[in-house]
């Protein structure tokens, strides 16, 4: 059965074609600049050539049309026909309080991510943009949307209140959702099967740390609490999110700059995190290590904080669940950065880590990068979100 994984957003789409037998990635790409000048399609067949191409895409239809027609291109073409796609899987952002897992998508699922989009007003409509597109081109081929906010519906009520009026929650909704709930799922189980532990009778803390970055607490193989909120916003100090403020701030700069909500919300998400911190040095977490290692304060000071904040976090989430088996890094920066995974782990000594040098420099495989004594254990796990969507979509179409 070969998956077809689509991550739309508002003017781009990444694609997957998955074989769910062999969990191989048979090709992928991604469009950029859709409905807008200069739009690209990239296409790579697994073990051939990465082919660009500028044409233009004036809408998502257009987008989707191109990735089909690469897919069954006569010579660089992953399959024969579109026959040969048996199902699509799509990333949907929030799935608000009604989708506590993936769901095969017909009328009613369409109408309920619908009424999601006041919660993810960036992200669910052109989820659905996506989802229409591949109706249109692919009519009869069943669907499945996979929702980042699924995974994290299991945390109780005390972890997904916020101190404000209850009204706000019986009225709007307003509560802490959580974000990259596939790439937590996928490794936290990945993490216990790993160790060769039952995952039911673990406590794992996953760092998702890439340009976006959160933190989870799966116990007993549920998901507890997590640093994100109603919002990607929250938590983390991230590339360029602020993560955790006091929201006085925001009072505070609306009165001494003249600023507007959009305004303040622009610096919030796009001019803060490490970006901010750094000075604006860089978003980027290899230019904020390189900078680091080179001694420019703009780059130590970013770094410790975010490092700072991480091991914080781990500490309160330990603390959530009376203890903690096994710390997952995962994401750009979790995969990549072994200094950061090590100034991290510097803060949990209490926790009795230590950690192998050796091993927490090795790169793009699943890893125990603490040492055989260290009482709790530290693993690196690569994420691969497009094949949990690609498994959960073969395990709802069969
Ligand atoms: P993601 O959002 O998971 O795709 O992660 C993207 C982030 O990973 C980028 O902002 C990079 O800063 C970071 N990253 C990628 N490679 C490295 C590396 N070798 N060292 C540190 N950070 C890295």
């Amino acid at each position: 059965m070969n998956i077809l994984v689509i991550n739309c957003g508002s003017s781009s789409l990444k694609f997957q074609l998955i074989n769910a037998e062999t969990e191989q990635c048979i090709a992928k790409g991604l469009c950029e600049r859709i409905g807008i000048d200069g739009s690209m399609i990239s296409y790579q067949p697994a073990g051939g050539e990465k082919e660009k191409t500028v044409t233009p895409m004036p809408d998502h239809v257009e987008a989707i049309r191109l990735v089909l027609e690469a897919l069954t291109n006569p010579t660089t073409g992953a399959v024969k026909s579109l026959e040969e796609i048996d199902a699509v899987g799509h990333r949907i952002v929030h799935g608000g309080e009604k989708f506590t897992q993936s769901a095969v998508i017909d009328d009613e699922v369409m109408k309920a991510i619908e009424d999601c989009n006041e919660l993810a007003p960036l992200h669910n409509p052109a989820n659905l943009i996506g989802i229409n597109a591949c109706k249109k081109l692919m009519p009869g081929v069943p669907m499945v949307a996979v929702f980042d906010t699924a995974f994290h519906q299991t945390m109780p009520e005390e972890a997904y209140l916020y101190g404000i009026p209850y009204d706000y929650y019986k009225n709007y909704k307003l509560r802490r959702y959580g974000f990259h709930g596939t790439s937590h799922s996928y490794v936290s189980k990945r993490a216990a099967e790993f160790l060769g532990q039952k995952y039911e009778d673990m406590k794992i803390i996953v760092c998702h740390l890439g340009n976006g970055a959160s933190i989870s607490a799966v116990k007993n193989g549920k998901c507890v609490d997590t640093t994100m909120g109603l919002t990607p916003l929250e938590g983390l100090i991230m590339g360029t999110r602020s993560g955790d403020i006091d929201p006085a701030i925001m009072e505070f700069i609306a009165h001494k700059e003249g600023k507007n909500i959009d305004e303040i919300m622009t610096i919030l998400n796009k001019k803060s995190g490490v970006l901010g911190l750094s000075d604006n040095l860089s978003s980027d977490f290899r230019d904020i290590e390189d900078g680091y290692f080179a001694g420019d304060e703009n780059a130590v000071r970013a770094m410790k904080s975010f490092c700072y904040k991480v091991a914080k976090y781990v500490g309160s989430f330990t603390a959530a669940m009376n203890g903690v088996d096994a710390i997952a890094f995962t994401a750009g920066v979790g995969e990549n950065g072994p200094i950061i995974r090590t100034l991290v782990c510097e803060y949990l000594g209490y926790l009795g880590i230590t950690l192998d040098e050796d091993a927490n420099h090795k790169r793009g495989v699943d890893i125990q990068i603490s040492t055989p004594e260290s009482k709790t254990k530290v693993l690196v796990i690569p994420t691969n979100e497009e094949l949990a969507i690609a498994r959960e979509t073969a395990r709802l179409v069969k």
